[in-house]
C-alpha cells in the first residue's frame, strides 16, 4: 500500500544551515539561529518597525483579507485534533497538547491571517524542565510516579496564538447616587420601655455623565487546547517585547494555529472593555453606593493584532486525567494542578489521628 506523501513543506519555515544544510534552530540562551550539527550560528537582524495593527472591520466584513493572510501548511493531530505547524522534515511529530506521537499526520494548506508580532523564546529548555522538576518536587501530595513525566521529551516548547484588540470607547451613563444618612428612630422594648435606635437611609440622586477611554492590546487566547484559565494562569506577559514576526523564531519549535476566528475573540475581548468600563461608570455615579447604572458605549477604530506567545507545555495523563503543566516562555512562570495521591492522603489523615489521639490521651493523664 502507497503511503500518502507528505506535502512539502512551507519554504518559508526552513532554514538551512549554510554551513551543512541542516536545519537550523532558533537558540533563546543567545537569541539566533543555531545548527545543532556544525555548530554555525546565524544572527537575526531586528527591524525597528512598529508591529501592524489591522482594521478588524475590514477583516470580518472580507472574511479573509488577503493583506493579512497566509497559506500555510499545518498538521493535525489524529488523537486531539490540534493543529500544529512545525519545521521538521519528519512526517511525525510530539501532539504538545496530548503528547501523542503523530505518525503521518493529517497536513493541509489553509489561509490562515499572518501573525504580526512574536515574543521569542527566552526561557531554554534545561531552563523548563529545572522548572519542572523544581515544581514536581515540591509537593508532598504528588503521587512518586509523577516524576517520570519530569523527563526531557515531556515538556514542549510551543508558541501559542493569540490576538490583540485595541478599540476607542466613548460612553454615555445615567443612574442614581445614593448618599447615606442616619435617623434615629424610637421603638418599644420588650419590657414596654422607649428605646431609640440609628437607622441607616439612602438618598437617590440622578446621574449622569460621560467616559471615554481607549484600550490598547486586550488579549485574548486563541487556542481551545487550554482554557483561557490555563492561558490566564501563566499571564503576564510583557507585550513591550512583542518584536515584527519573522518566521526565523519559529525554526526547530511548534506553533500551535489559532481555533479561535478573530471576531470571536472580538467578543471576549469587548465583553472584558465592557465590564471595565461598567467598573469605571460605576464609580463615577457612586456616592457611597449606585443603582440602576445604565451604560452605552460607542466603540470604535477597532484593530487586531495575531501574536505568538511562547510557552512550555507538559500534557500528561495521569489515572485517565488530562493534566497541564505550562511555564511562560518568556518570564519563566508556572502554572500546574498536580494530581493528588489517594494512598498518601490516607497516610496524612491517619498521621493526624495518631496526633489527635495522642493529644487525648496526654489530656487525660
Ligand atoms: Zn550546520
Ligand atoms: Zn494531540
Amino acid at each position: 500500500m502507497e503511503q500518502p506523501s507528505l506535502e512539502k513543506k512551507d519554504p518559508l519555515l526552513l532554514f538551512p544551515c549554510p554551513g551543512c544544510n541542516a536545519q537550523l534552530h532558533f537558540d533563546p540562551g543567545g537569541q539566533q539561529l543555531e545548527c545543532e550539527h556544525c555548530g554555525t550560528r546565524v544572527a537575526i537582524e531586528r527591524g525597528t518597525d512598529q508591529i501592524r495593527e489591522n482594521n478588524l472591520h475590514r477583516q470580518m466584513v472580507e472574511n479573509t483579507d488577503p493583506a493579512t493572510t497566509i497559506e500555510q501548511q499545518v498538521y493535525k493531530c489524529n488523537r486531539c485534533s490540534a493543529e500544529t505547524i512545525f519545521t521538521s522534515e519528519t512526517p511525525t511529530f510530539i501532539c504538545a497538547f496530548c503528547n501523542f506521537e503523530v505518525v503521518n499526520p493529517v497536513a493541509y494548506k489553509t489561509r490562515i491571517i499572518q501573525p504580526s508580532g512574536i515574543i521569542p523564546f527566552v526561557v531554554d529548555k534545561q531552563q523548563s524542565v529545572s522548572i519542572f522538576k523544581t515544581w514536581l518536587g515540591k509537593g508532598f501530595w504528588a503521587p512518586n510516579d509523577l516524576a517520570q513525566f519530569a523527563r526531557q521529551d515531556a515538556l514542549h516548547g510551543m508558541y501559542l496564538p493569540f490576538w490583540t484588540y485595541d478599540a476607542q470607547t466613548n460612553s454615555h451613563w445615567t443612574g442614581y447616587g445614593g448618599r447615606y444618612y442616619w435617623e434615629t428612630e424610637y421603638f418599644n422594648d420588650a419590657q414596654g420601655k422607649r428605646q431609640s435606635r440609628q437607622v441607616r437611609r439612602t438618598e437617590w440622586i440622578y446621574r449622569s455623565g460621560t467616559y471615554d477611554r481607549f484600550f490598547d492590546d486586550v488579549l485574548i487566547g486563541g487556542t481551545n487546547e487550554l482554557t483561557q484559565q490555563e492561558c490566564y494562569s501563566i499571564f503576564p506577559y510583557d507585550l513591550k517585547a512583542l518584536i515584527n514576526f519573522d518566521a526565523r523564531y519559529l525554526s526547530g519549535w511548534q506553533a500551535d494555529v489559532y481555533d479561535v476566528a478573530v471576531g470571536e475573540g472580538y467578543t471576549q475581548a469587548e465583553a472584558i472593555m465592557r465590564d471595565a468600563i461598567h467598573d469605571a461608570c460605576a464609580e463615577q455615579c457612586r456616592i457611597d453606593t449606585y443603582r440602576d447604572l445604565n451604560v452605552n458605549t460607542q466603540y470604535s477604530a477597532q484593530t487586531y493584532k495575531h501574536v505568538l506567545l511562547p510557552i512550555w507545555l507538559c500534557s500528561y495523563f495521569y489515572k485517565n486525567k488530562k493534566y497541564h503543566f505550562l511555564v511562560n516562555g518568556q518570564t519563566g512562570r508556572i502554572h500546574g494542578k498536580k494530581p493528588v495521591s489517594a494512598g498518601k492522603v490516607v497516610l496524612a489523615v491517619l498521621l493526624a489521628l495518631i496526633v489527635v489521639a495522642g493529644i487525648i490521651y496526654a489530656g487525660n493523664q
